[in-house]
């Protein structure tokens, strides 16, 4: 309608059109009065000017079109947080579907009639519903890794769901750890993930200390893919990860270890 309102004015300005009556619309059209009046009245004696709002300057810039677009998609606050770890991208984005519970979890899969498995039933536990939060949270083999970390950190609560693992939960984290728990977060939820899907695929099954031992490699690869300035909040901790898995490993050998090599002595 625009376009028709602007007949035969061509490249006509903001100034050409006020004042002038022949290229309104026929009909009452109050909110277009209004601004017609506004601009009347705030029309100096200068020339218009054409003015680009995305650069401070006001100058048009491809630079500054083009981050509009880029950044144009994304209103929310958090996804950026998520995308953005120092870790590889499909971590960061298994991370942030797991926030948008967009993740293929059994659940979601039956609410698209997509499950292909005889029941939503977790494969981790057996005994609840495979959603988002429990797979991740609260499943008894995720409750026992978020246990183990939480314990060396002294965090005492687990979240209570995704969102509140990137929200509340993630803020009540003490500065100094709050980088390392933002890698852990991903590599827990990666190889929760990871496990999920060799239970459902592979039929392998790996012992709870085994899936705390691969977050803890994890974390120690991605640690030269932190930035210079990051990585040395991440020494102190690191330390006692590496420390604790120590002592994880040797409780893996003593539950991996057949009775049978077991004397009635306790001698291997
Ligand atoms: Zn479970």
């Amino acid at each position: 309608m625009a376009s028709s309102f602007l007949t035969g004015l061509g490249e006509g300005t903001v100034r050409d059109l006020v004042g002038r009556e022949d290229w309104l619309p026929r009909g009452d059209y109050p909110s277009l009065s209004r601004l017609l009046m506004g601009l009347a009245n705030h029309t100096g004696p200068g020339e218009d000017l054409k003015r680009w709002r995305l650069s401070s300057n006001g100058v048009f810039s491809v630079k500054s079109f083009y981050s509009f677009l880029v950044d144009g998609g994304i209103r929310c606050p958090w996804t950026p947080v998520i995308l953005k770890g120092s870790c590889p991208r499909k971590v960061n984005l298994i991370n942030w579907l797991a926030w948008e519970d967009k993740i293929l979890s059994l659940e979601n899969l039956a609410l698209r009639r997509c499950n292909l498995l005889p029941s939503t039933t977790c494969v981790m536990c057996h005994s609840n519903v495979e959603s988002t939060n429990h797979l991740f949270l609260q499943c008894p083999v995720a409750l026992h890794v978020w246990g183990f970390f939480g314990h060396l950190f002294d965090v005492r609560s687990n979240p209570s769901s995704m969102r509140d693992l990137w929200g509340n939960w993630r803020k009540n984290i003490k500065r100094p750890l709050s980088t390392f728990w933002d890698l852990l977060i991903r590599a827990i939820t990666w190889n929760i993930w990871i496990e999920r899907n060799a239970r459902i695929f592979s039929s392998s099954c790996a012992s709870n200390a085994t899936i705390i031992v691969k977050i803890v490699h994890m974390l120690l690869m991605w640690l030269n893919a932190v930035p210079e300035a990051k990585r040395a909040k991440l020494e102190e901790p690191i330390k006692k990860i590496k420390k604790s898995l120590e002592f994880v490993a040797t409780r893996e050998v003593e539950l991996n270890a057949p009775p049978e090599h077991i004397s009635s002595t306790g001698e291997v």
